[in-house]
């Protein structure tokens, strides 16, 4: 695995495996990797491409009093996992690289996108998001890219981006992974204490809920009450909301396909989770 600390680096290495007719992959994360992580690369590597990950904690995408310095940090752990999953190239750059001091752009996507839900919550995360992906796609220049559907709103902005900016990448989307219990797999889950853990499993049980009520034809609005109700009902949970949207506008959901999209806080830790619902097909 090639471990690449600068731009110059990166793009030298890129442009080598370009060169032997290979296709670029590319999965950013903020790292403290977990299988949420690697099945991204998993996909990836399904389509016989030039894996490269990069592991940056964007300052950018946190607000005031959030986690940024907190946030967990562990190189060697994620080189070893990496490694071990067949990344070909790990992109660690400092912050001077990915934001050249002096600096002045920013890439926004205005609207109802980044307004509702994860953007009112986080006011500026989602412009830290768009600037910070749009700059990692000028350095590694991949031909496509990896995202989460645990972190549907950031799949949507990011689809939004590209399509707005005629960027000529390909985006990818991987399935949520899971706990056994059922609970989304997010670095933050190693903020939690035992007790917290377990209560932090309402917000998988909540969208069960949900689930259940859309099978037995409930309307989205309905599923949306159900989940809510559920958190509020769940000790140690601070419920945040329980929203049905839908998938690419999160606008309010009307027919057919919609998110179920859940936020709560567990003691000061955050987390998010969502399912899709209301197939037509299936
Ligand atoms: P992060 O390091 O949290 O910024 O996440 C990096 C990428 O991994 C994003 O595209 C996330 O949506 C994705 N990701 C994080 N957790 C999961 C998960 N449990 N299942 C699938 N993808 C995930």
């Amino acid at each position: 695995m090639n471990v690449c600390r600068t731009v110059e680096e990166v793009r030298k290495v890129v442009r080598t495996h370009r060169d032997q007719g290979k296709r670029i992959a590319f999965v950013p994360t903020m790292g403290a990797l977990h299988d949420g992580h690697l099945s991204l690369v998993r996909a990836a590597l399904n389509h016989d491409t030039t894996v490269v990950m990069s592991v940056f904690v964007n300052p950018l995408q946190f607000g005031p009093g959030e986690d940024l310095d907190a946030y967990p940090r562990d190189e060697q752990r994620d080189l070893r996992l990496a490694e071990d999953a067949a990344v070909d190239v790990m992109f660690l750059p400092r912050v001077e690289e990915v934001y050249p001091p002096g600096r002045c752009t920013t890439v926004t996507v205005s609207g109802s996108l980044t307004s509702t839900l994860e953007g009112s919550s986080r006011p500026g995360h989602f412009e830290g998001v768009t600037t910070v992906v749009a700059a990692l796609f000028g350095i590694v220049t991949p031909d496509e890219a990896y995202f989460g559907e645990k972190d549907a709103q950031q799949l949507a902005v990011v689809r939004r981006m590209v399509r707005d900016l005629s960027m000529d990448v390909e985006i990818r989307a991987c399935p949520v992974v899971r706990e056994s219990d059922g609970l989304a797999m997010s670095s933050r889950n190693a903020y939690l204490t035992p007790v917290q853990r377990e209560h932090a499993r309402a917000l998988f049980a909540s969208l069960v809920q949900a689930e259940q009520v859309a099978a037995a034809g409930g309307s989205s609005g309905e599923a949306a009450a159900a989940a809510w109700v559920m958190l509020l009902q769940s000790p140690g949970i601070e419920a945040e909301y329980a929203a049905a949207v839908d998938p690419d506008t999160f606008e309010p959901a009307s027919e057919g396909s919609y998110r179920l999209c859940v936020a709560a806080r567990v003691g000061t830790t955050r987390l998010i989770d969502n399912v899709l619902l209301g197939r037509r097909t299936e």
